[in-house]
């Protein structure tokens, strides 16, 4: 599972383009400044980087040549400046593609399979967030090599979890995208995650790498303990 980092500072494309990413099964993290890019490069943190170019800390053509300095993870440059001079600059300065605002999520998600596909980045098939190991094809979850016994809705609720370690997932989202529905009884997460949380227990994970956060959503975190 190849890991997307997205660095955009519009909240809502930024949210946008993470979905479309994790459909496409990508492990996906995002931030909004080039700082924040930078901090995540050491260590080599992602399989790839979508760059947005106007970002409100530093010009994403500076930060790419910045990037290119230390790191080999390959980019995708977002941009909305369709000039053809930049392209030609932002690829020989080290970008592996480049997509022009406004594109679909769907073309994105293609886009970095080619890019990887290119740069030999064989996706694995495995999430791990700390000890926790999520093997996506055998759909089989241990922790510390000791596995839990998941139904297949808590299976693709920590699954889709996984993708994004760290951040909280709307229950809106899980909803449509691990329910695949409207129409569910909102409390269905409650239970499924009640379930979960003992099933971490008794493995001997900490219960609490799983986390609600009120009225928003959930999140997976790795606990270093
Ligand atoms: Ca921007």
């Amino acid at each position: 599972m190849p890991t997307v980092l997205i660095v955009e500072d519009d909240e809502l494309v930024r949210e946008a383009l993470t979905r479309s990413l994790v459909r496409a099964g990508y492990a996906v993290a995002a931030v909004g400044t080039a700082m924040e890019l930078m901090r995540r490069l050491v260590p080599e943190y992602a399989d790839l980087v979508v760059l947005d170019l106007g970002l409100p800390d530093l010009d994403g053509a500076q930060v790419l040549k910045m990037m290119r300095a230390v790191s080999r993870v390959p980019v995708i440059i977002a941009t909305a400046r369709g000039e053809e001079a930049d392209i030609v600059r932002l690829l020989r300065d080290g970008a592996d593609d480049y997509l022009v605002k406004p594109f679909s999520g769907e073309q994105l998600a293609a886009r970095v399979l080619a890019v990887l596909r290119r740069s030999g980045g064989a996706p694995p098939d495995t999430l791990r967030v700390g000890d926790l190991v999520i093997d996506l094809t055998q759909r089989t979850v241990t922790f510390r090599d000791r596995p839990l016994v998941l139904n297949r809705r808590e299976f693709d609720l920590l699954a889709y979890l996984a993708r994004r370690p760290g951040a909280v997932v709307a229950r809106r989202e899980l909803l449509t995208e691990v329910w695949r529905s409207r129409d569910v009884y909102d409390r269905a997460i409650d239970v499924h995650v009640y379930w979960l949380r003992r099933k971490l227990a008794e493995s001997g994970a900490s219960p609490d790498c799983l986390k609600t956060v009120r009225g928003v959503g959930l999140r997976l975190v790795a606990l270093s303990e």
